[in-house]
């Protein structure tokens, strides 16, 4: 099985944060790091991946709220769907007014997602923005992240085990 999947409640709103990665690239995309970036560090070092996107289901504060902390760690293109980039803009400003912390502004969006855009990871899987994660080979074993931005909440889930 060369498919990484790790999720578990992040930050003070419990985000779900996802780490999907394939073991034999060594590749990883981060999903609504909303906290732990500790936690996160230890899944990236104990599956030697490296983090190629970060990306965020959609663009409220909890979602993004360990964005900077891994992308100044790890790396990896900052993506967001473009309809959600002010709210991305008004990171800092919200998150104040919401839960009354001083943070950092968020990191530079670099890739703007559209409706079933599709992000690359490793030779196995393909991420869809408003569709499932979907995987080249054990298509079906898999068919647990869905993702919305625009008119939806999205929120990662997951609806089967994988190892
Ligand atoms: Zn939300």
């Amino acid at each position: 099985m060369t498919l990484v999947l790790s999720t578990f409640p992040a930050g003070p709103l419990d985000c779900t944060c996802a780490i999907v990665g394939d073991r034999v690239a060594k590749e990883a995309v981060l999903i609504d790091p909303g906290g732990e970036p500790e936690r996160i560090a230890a899944v990236l070092a104990q599956h030697d991946l490296r983090v190629v996107a970060i990306v965020h289901t959609h663009g409220h504060l909890d979602h993004m709220l360990a964005t900077a902390a891994v992308k100044a760690a790890h790396g990896g293109i900052v993506c967001l769907h473009g309809a959600d980039a002010w709210l991305h803009q008004e990171f800092q400003d919200r998150t104040k007014s919401f839960l009354g912390l001083d943070v950092s502004p968020a990191p530079p969006l670099e890739r703007l997602l559209e409706h079933e855009d599709v992000i690359d990871c490793g030779a196995y899987l393909s991420l869809s923005q408003n569709d499932r994660l979907r995987t080249g080979e054990n298509s079906g074993r898999f068919s647990g992240l869905a993702s919305s931005s625009v008119g939806g909440h999205g929120h990662v889930r997951r609806s089967r085990e994988v190892e």
